[in-house]
């Protein structure tokens, strides 16, 4: 049996050799809390905010903009409603925001919007990409925080971010973007970049499952989601997980260190995957083909299966992939993402999402392409038997 080849970097990455060792000393004689006053807590005290300024030099941005959370739901759910909570008692009650976005993003509208907050979801192209149109339409002065992902995780569509964040500044609008697929695939820089508040996950980038982090610009009010100890200026009460903010700086520097060189060794290797895969089954459909794409995500579906059947058959090849996002999985209806932009049900449910990441090889994707073809007479055997 040939070597199992991983292909869903977009559901979660390895963590790396390098941030397991950064972390390790604060399982061990660096255990204290950052809080303390005595000379253990003070060494936390001195990791914690080293590791804060990493994050924000990596993001353009200064160290007190910088909110460490447990995960991007977490620092999108604290965007969302933080924001929207406080802007709404100034009578900024709207929510911008996308039917393409992650359900952290869509779930934290949905809140929002049963605790009383009115919800205008743009409009996006069949190409996977929210429409200026759109924008024009729904940003305006009574908007309390339009968040829009910078890539999305199903299709890897790369959305406007700059341009939307900027129009949104110039009608005094909070933006918000969901980086959490975005970071080290596309340029951020708060510093020359307007958005307001921007997310990111540690384990998308070879850090550990459970750690995030959220950019909040100086001067960008919101309400904590949790309240206790005064921990990151209120913003997120809670003993602050040291190791794992160190473990997310040093992800995040390795990450933007590799990204251009990495950029192009996945975009080559995602291209010649997508042109074989389309060239051997002249029917396969590419999502977000015809939009700007970060380089990791191939989405495809497949007429005359399932994602189930493509699923089961790669994963006796020992190819593992996804059928839409991973949190999604178990959940028989076809990907929100995919119906948002038009793709009719039953193609949308034969949808497979391949992700490229650092486990990837041109080996790995040799073997891909030569037993794809086969792999997909035996889904669509599999889904005329089911
Ligand atoms: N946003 C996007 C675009 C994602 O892809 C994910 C994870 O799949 C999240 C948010 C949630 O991040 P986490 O798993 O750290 O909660």
């Amino acid at each position: 049996m040939p070597a199992p080849i991983y292909l869903d970097h977009a559901a979660t990455t390895p963590v790396r050799e390098e941030v397991f060792e950064a972390m390790k000393p604060f399982f061990g004689p660096r255990f204290g809390n950052p809080s303390s006053t005595h000379r253990w807590g003070r060494e936390a005290r001195a990791a914690l905010d080293e590791a804060r300024e990493r994050v924000a030099r990596c993001l353009g941005a200064r160290a007190d903009e910088v909110c460490f959370t447990s995960c991007g739901t977490e620092s999108d759910n604290l965007a969302i409603l933080g924001v929207w909570r406080e802007a709404r008692t100034s009578g900024r009650n709207a929510i911008v925001s996308s039917p393409i976005e992650h359900k952290a993003i869509l779930g934290a509208v949905h809140e929002a919007k049963a605790e009383g907050a009115e919800e205008r979801m743009l409009d996006v192209d069949k190409s996977g990409t929210v429409t200026r149109e759109s924008w024009e339409r729904d940003v305006q002065g009574d908007v309390a925080i339009c968040s829009v992902m910078w890539v999305n995780n199903e299709i890897g569509t790369i959305q406007p971010v700059p341009v939307l964040s900027d129009y949104s500044k110039s009608k005094g609008v909070v933006f918000h973007t969901d980086a959490v697929q975005a970071f080290g695939k596309v340029k951020i820089d708060a510093a020359s970049q307007s958005f307001d508040l921007l997310s990111i996950s540690g384990h998308k980038i070879g850090a550990p499952k459970g750690v995030g982090a959220l950019f909040i610009r100086r001067g960008t009010k919101l309400q904590p989601l949790m309240h206790g100890g005064m921990q990151d200026r209120g913003r997120r009460p809670g003993t602050e997980n040291v190791a794992y903010a160190v473990a997310l700086a040093t992800a995040a520097e390795l990450t933007l260190a590799e990204q251009d060189k990495e950029c192009s060794r996945l975009r080559a290797m995602r291209d010649r995957l997508e042109t074989a895969i389309v060239a051997a089954v002249p029917d396969a459909v590419v999502h977000g083909r015809d939009a700007e794409r970060a380089p990791h995500v191939l989405n495809v579906s497949v007429p005359g299966t399932d994602s189930e059947s493509l699923l089961m058959v790669l994963d006796l090849q020992g190819i593992a992939a996804s059928g839409g996002s991973a949190c999604q999985s178990g959940s028989v209806s076809p990907s929100h993402v995919l119906s948002a932009i038009g793709v009719r049900p039953a193609l949308a449910s034969a949808a497979l999402r391949m992700s490229l990441g650092a486990l990837t090889t041109d080996e790995a994707i040799d073997r891909v392409a030569t037993v794809f073809p086969a792999l997909v007479n035996k889904a669509r055997q599999f889904a005329q038997a089911s």
